[in-house]
């Protein structure tokens, strides 16, 4: 397994075309706005060098016959699922951001089952390579974009039916070695942080549909390749230098809009092409991981948040009153109930065909749309409890002043012992993650990210089997037609 020393150093040899504020970047690395997002993936090595979390960070993989990190595992079990989960709160607990190392792991176990399926109905020879690309994935320790969703343009129309053939991505010429891609993929969690991009399809597809249903793998830094930096709220408080403003000066994510502009991909990492009939399923597994996956983010995250709040009320001295008492215990009561989706969902999987573990997918479908309402309360109750200060108080250069300084000290000192610094620190937390750069992966991620609420509603109504639930209630009320 790689430190997230070597990490760093493997991210930093890599060549990838990165665009943000118009310009190129040279390095993510040792790019400010970025570096955080590249910490926070960094933490994924860390902890699971630690001998405290060798349990939940690492597991024995029988593809290589070795401990692997977990980022890269097959699941071989439901205790797997459920570890995944867990593992997934302790980084959301460390990074108070999105670690972006999930996507790659849910789309290895799509594809993973997915693939085996297609082989058994087309004869293809999928999941061999599949295989042998998980090896690799796994000795080498690395981080995967798994990347699904395309641009869509016309909602309202089919792949094929677009007025521009590219706004899916789409295979465009077939060769003996290998074929050639275009299109893009938005919103692509922690692209610029990964060692390779495993494209899927974002939606089932008809047979007219052939050319866009594609699944593989490249480096990210391939010919052809390019992303540009999505922004978020309070980016450039990165730019100033300090540390105060930021809330979160250590970790973050990022997302970006990634254009293949003519890529080749040779054909041992095509996983998927033109067997459109399975890329329904392909989707399906992928989001249901990943909506799993969100039981345990949003909750490490949610944590943070939930103490932030109550280190907010302790400093206003508002600590013993009732109200915030009860705020609190809501918060606390709607993460575990998160956390309780997660978990439940992961203890109900069951074994696919090919080997691996896959959760109950109405059980994720629930948990993920739980998670588009609940962190929107448990932001306005540590909003609540924060009070406007969170909002309106003066920058860290204002607090450093020589004249300024010892006014904001006086004025915005909440209980006797504890400093006006550190009051606005953590006022600044809760700002990073309602309202600043963090707020794209705990709040508007828990909108959008593994699917918008109403992605989750068809696969509840798909799996909620009404039919039988009509049984009972006949039995029950003796009617016989
Ligand atoms: Fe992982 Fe959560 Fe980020 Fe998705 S949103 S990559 S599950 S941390
Ligand atoms: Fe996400």
């Amino acid at each position: 397994m790689m430190t997230g020393k070597d990490y760093l150093e493997s991210i930093r040899k890599m060549n990838m075309k990165i665009f943000m504020f118009g310009d190129k970047i040279e390095s993510a690395v040792d790019n400010p706005v970025l570096r955080p997002s590249l910490n926070s993936v960094k933490a994924t090595y860390e902890l699971a060098g630690q001998a405290e979390y060798e349990d939940l960070m690492t597991v024995y993989s029988p593809l290589v016959g070795k401990k692997i990190n977990r980022f890269c595992h097959i699941h071989q079990s439901t205790e797997d699922l459920v570890k995944k989960v867990k593992m997934q709160r302790l980084c959301g607990q460390t990074t108070a951001s999105c670690f972006q190392r999930c996507v790659g792991l849910d789309a290895f176990n799509a594809l993973y089952s997915t693939t085996y399926e297609t082989d058994k109905k087309h004869g293809t020879n999928y999941h061999q390579r599949f295989v042998e690309f998980m090896k690799k994935v796994q000795n080498e320790d690395l981080v995967v974009d798994g990347a699904m969703t395309d641009p869509k343009g016309d909602r309202g129309l089919s792949p094929s039916q677009q007025a521009d053939p590219d706004l899916y991505l789409r295979v465009v010429e077939r060769r003996s070695d290998g074929i050639v891609v275009r299109g893009a993929k938005a919103h692509q969690t922690g692209i610029c942080n990964s060692h390779e991009v495993l494209v899927m399809p974002t939606i089932a597809m008809k047979p007219e549909d052939k050319d866009y249903a594609v699944s593989f793998s490249v480096p990210v830094d391939t010919e052809g390749i390019f992303m540009i930096i999505g922004r978020q709220s309070c980016d450039t408080r990165k730019l100033e230098g300090g540390k105060l403003d930021l809330g979160n000066c250590e970790y973050g994510g990022m997302e970006a809009l990634v254009i293949f502009d003519n890529v080749f991909v040779p054909n041992e990492r095509i996983f998927l092409d033109g067997e459109t009939d399975f890329s329904g399923m392909l989707v399906e597994r992928f989001a249901g991981y990943h909506r799993q996956s969100y039981g345990g983010c949003k909750v490490g995250v949610g944590d943070v948040l939930i103490g932030a709040a109550a280190l907010a009320a302790d400093y206003n001295g508002a600590a013993k009153a009732s109200h915030i008492k009860d705020k609190l215990i809501e918060m606390t009561h709607l993460n575990e109930t998160l956390y309780s989706c997660g978990i439940a969902c992961s203890n109900e999987g069951s074994q696919t065909e090919s080997g691996n573990y896959l959760i109950d997918l109405l059980l994720a479908n629930v948990c993920k749309q739980n998670i588009t309402r609940f962190p929107y309360e448990i932001t306005r109750l540590a909003e609540d409890i924060a009070g406007g200060l969170m909002v309106t108080a003066p920058s860290e250069k204002d607090l450093r002043h020589p004249k300024l300084g010892p006014y904001i000290e006086k004025y915005l000192k909440g209980v006797a012992n504890v400093s006006t610094e550190s009051r606005l620190k953590v006022l600044r937390l809760i700002e990073n993650m309602t309202l600043g750069t963090a707020a794209v992966g705990y709040r508007t991620e828990s909108m959008h990210g593994a699917g918008s609420p109403q992605a989750q509603r068809i696969m509840i109504a798909r799996q909620s089997n009404l039919q039988h639930k009509k049984g009972l209630a006949k039995a029950i009320a003796k009617i016989d037609e």
